[in-house]
């Protein structure tokens, strides 16, 4: 890949992968990048952590929050009740669900091959 920066925190990223090579515009600023990879999933692309680079910043000032160790940590301050065992649930007096009934079709049942056609 190959960089020309076009304003302070705007590069065109190339990227010779492609044939024929591709062009992507990466804004810094607004964090965005024409191949649409970075608004859609929140992780820098190849071509931003190219303009990154280029800029002599780290990927980390990037990155949204939530993907840091401690949002992952804070996920499971919450306590979680464990589910009970079963011979503790309530017992039920509804009649006991069971599969369907296969019925058997009269006559042969269908060839799914489909034979080539003959010539004739
Ligand atoms: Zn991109």
């Amino acid at each position: 890949m190959s960089m020309t920066r076009i304003a302070k925190w705007i590069a065109q990223v190339k990227n010779k992968s492609y044939y024929p090579a591709r062009r992507f515009i990466v804004d810094l600023v607004s964090r965005s990048c024409n191949c649409g990879h970075w608004e859609l999933s929140g992780l820098p692309c190849a071509h931003v952590m190219a303009a990154i680079s280029h800029a002599r910043h780290t990927a980390k000032e990037y990155l949204p929050k939530y993907f840091t160790k401690q949002a992952y940590l804070n996920t499971y301050v919450v306590m979680f009740k464990p589910i009970p065992d079963k011979v503790t649930w309530d017992r039920c007096d509804r009649p006991k669900l069971s599969p369907p009934e296969i019925t058997k079709k009269i006559g042969r049942p269908k060839n799914s091959r489909k034979r080539a056609a003959t010539g004739q």
